[in-house]
């Protein structure tokens, strides 16, 4: 097959869903990938000038088929889940996986960016192409390619042993979770449970073929067990194996083998090994260095800050909870297995309404109007149906023009679940924004949803928290959309700091709770009428119920991972257990038993990407949560002029700009947690 008969191949405009099949995948990457080893091998030799045109930007314009090319494969994957699609993208994810492994490990790249940076010419390069070499740089260091050659077998060691050890701290954990069984056989002692949570213990024990209600620790069987089950000892037993899952504690069902423990410490030595080789002073600063946070300290600083304001609240929580499981449930003695119990009857009996009621408000049209609306308001900016080869019936296709008909960007919409699609809600990218001979390529981009199709010839309707989940993925959606980018490199979401790339999308989250936005975009799917302030009322009442306790668990998290990672001492006396303890001290109000390990289960950190990074939740709610507040005190969440201003400075920067100065130049002043802890109903009156 040649480029002119292969549609993967076909890069003149939008992706050819309409042609392409999963039979063009294989000889298309396979080109693809052929072409971008030779492109790389010419350009790293000797001859080739280390200069911006010669090297850099060949590099990222000669690889950006590849890019778009896989992406379109890996979005067919993930939409159409087929067996043909899966094999098709099976089959050469290693190939395009090794390939971008070398690319990272290339350090005759590393040699031409590094000649580049300390050419003359790096002085003349614009913002964007300066902070793309400089991100090479930082990304190469970080991997080791500074290292003097006699360290570098070394610090290969330690990366191939830091991540078998995540994986086998997933392992155990997977295992010690699946051999926990409760199996109840007398009906009787499921009082409280919902029927769904019953009946999937029933088919689980079914499967097993025994008789009765199996239990597991997996969340969807573990979690209505605490939530609603009425039988005490039944909720204390399951907590305490959930609780000392991959732990050194005999359970009565664990394996001394899972112990999570021994890893623990060898993970954090070998971060430690890993941090000094590089020449930090610990891991959280290697972890910090690319992100928007500067110093371990600032964000320990930023942690403890937002604790002191949110303990009170935490404190307030608890004492209620408290004081309803005695007065209305007679739990006098209240234990930390009582508290999602407790905490759900106290919902129920303060702040109850129903969920399916208010989705009867929201429909479809009126919602997606609703969005475009919004975003109209807030950038003048139009939104218009558009067409374009789609790879679903239900697939829908816009534009986002200026006022004066100029071409801003493009997405598709597919917002239904199908058996083939893979689950949750997500935005990615079909193609980035730059600049190119003969004028500006403009971006593209994907937003999925898993919301219910309509039925029954009425519009579909959408849950609250469904219409929070589309004008957050529609967020990271303009975040790539209306960047003014002109280098693929820190074009939209690309080169953004991890811990910044939530502000655009849960900045978005806040126009589903203005009153004005929802008289707008609901109409009761029978009756037309727009949704009842009195149902308004207890939506926000309920949105902030407990989030004094929810943030001081979260924060307790983060100052326990970041304390972790920059002053304690894995060879040292103290252990992990000692740490959290003295973090729950500081921070905690619903303490855990003694037994409680906590720290063996935080995959996040120890098994995942998270390490020294747990923060980044919060601190992405501070940031989204200042932004809007800049809206709210100009009295109009569309003022324009603080709406331009968000376009100018944070939206259209994309990753060409520090975020901390992207946000810097948008509010005028370093980010403040005031907006979030009044927006969680925390700011005392
Ligand atoms: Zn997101």
């Amino acid at each position: 097959m040649t480029n002119a008969t292969n549609p993967l191949l076909d890069f003149t405009d939008l992706p050819r869903f309409d042609l392409i099949q999963p039979e063009h995948v294989k000889p298309a990457i396979t080109q693809l990938l052929a072409d971008g080893r030779s492109l790389i091998e010419s350009l790293t030799a000797e001859g080739t000038p280390a200069t911006w045109s010669d090297f850099a930007g060949a590099l990222s314009d000669g690889l950006e088929g590849l890019g778009r090319a896989w992406g379109v494969v890996g979005h067919l994957h993930s939409v159409n889940d087929v067996p043909a699609w899966r094999e098709a993208y099976n089959e050469m994810l290693p190939e395009v996986s090794r390939f971008y492994t070398e690319l990272g490990q290339n350090l005759k790249l590393f040699d031409k960016y590094r000649a580049l940076k300390a050419s003359p010419e790096y002085a003349t390069l614009n913002a964007e192409q300066k902070k793309i070499v400089d991100n090479e740089i930082r990304d190469f260091r970080l991997g080791g390619a500074e290292l003097p050659e006699e360290q570098k077998p070394r610090f290969q060691a330690i990366m191939e042993e830091l991540s078998q050890l995540a994986a086998k701290f997933s392992e155990n954990l997977l295992d010690a979770t699946n051999a926990f069984a409760e199996v109840v056989t007398d009906e009787a002692q499921l009082a409280g449970l919902p029927d769904y949570a019953k009946e999937a213990a029933r088919e689980v024990a079914q499967k097993a073929g025994i008789d009765g209600w199996k239990f597991t620790l997996h969340a969807p069987s573990y979690g209505p067990v605490m939530q609603y089950a009425d039988n005490r000892e039944l909720r204390a037993r399951m907590y305490r194996a959930y609780a000392t899952r991959a732990a050194e504690i005999d359970n009565g069902y664990s394996k001394p083998e899972w112990d999570n423990g021994p890893l623990m410490k060898r993970i954090l030595e070998l971060r430690e090994e890993d941090a000094k080789m590089l020449g930090f002073a610990n891991f959280a600063e290697v972890s910090l260095l690319p992100k928007m946070a500067d110093t371990p300290v600032q964000v320990l600083a930023f942690l403890r800050d937002m604790a002191k304001k949110a303990k009170p609240f935490a404190e307030k929580d608890m004492a209620e909870l408290l004081a309803f499981a005695k007065d209305e449930l007679g739990i006098a003695d209240f234990q930390p297995w009582d508290a999602a119990y407790v905490s759900e009857k106290l919902q129920q009996a303060r702040y109850a309404f129903s969920a399916q009621e208010v989705k009867q408000y929201f429909i479809e049209p009126k919602v997606v109007g609703g969005l475009f609306k919004v975003i109209e308001s807030l950038f003048g900016l139009l939104v218009k149906p558009d067409t374009a080869p789609v790879w679903h019936e239900d697939v829908r296709f816009y534009r986002i023009e200026t006022p004066a008909g100029e071409l801003v960007g493009q997405f598709y919409m597919d917002l239904y679940a199908r058996e083939t699609k893979r689950g949750g809600a997500w935005m990615d990218e079909a193609r980035s924004r730059k600049h190119q001979a003969g004028g500006v390529q403009k971006p593209i981009a994907y937003l999925n949803c898993n919301f219910a199709r309509p039925v029954g010839g009425k519009p579909a309707t959408f849950t609250h928290d469904e219409v929070i989940t589309l004008f957050h993925e529609a967020g990271h959606g303009l975040h790539h959309l209306l960047t003014r980018g002109t280098e693929l490199g820190v074009s939209g979401i690309h080169g953004v700091e991890w811990d910044a790339v939530e502000l655009p999308s849960q900045f978005m989250e806040n126009y589903c709770w203005e009153w004005e936005v929802l008289q707008g975009m609901t109409a009761h799917v029978d009756s037309g009428e727009p949704l009842p302030r009195a149902l308004y009322d207890k939506m926000l009442a309920a949105k902030n119920f407990q989030s004094g306790m929810m943030t001081v668990r979260q924060l307790e998290f983060s100052i326990f991972d970041m304390r972790l990672h920059c002053e304690f001492d894995p060879k040292g006396e103290r252990t992990v257990m000692d740490l959290i303890r003295e973090v729950r001290d500081e921070v905690a109000v619903l303490v855990p038993p003694e037994w409680h390990r906590f720290p063996n289960s935080f995959s996040h950190i120890f098994g995942g990407g998270y390490a020294a990074g747990y923060y980044s939740y919060k601190w992405a709610e501070v940031l989204s949560a200042d932004c809007y507040a800049a809206f709210e005190e100009a009295g109009n969440p569309f003022d324009p002029v603080v709406g331009k201003r968000y376009l100018d400075e944070i939206l259209s920067k994309g990753g060409s700009r520090p975020a901390l100065e992207n946000f810097k130049a948008f509010r005028g002043r370093e980010p403040s947690p005031d907006a979030l802890l009044r927006h969680s109903g925390m700011i005392a009156a």
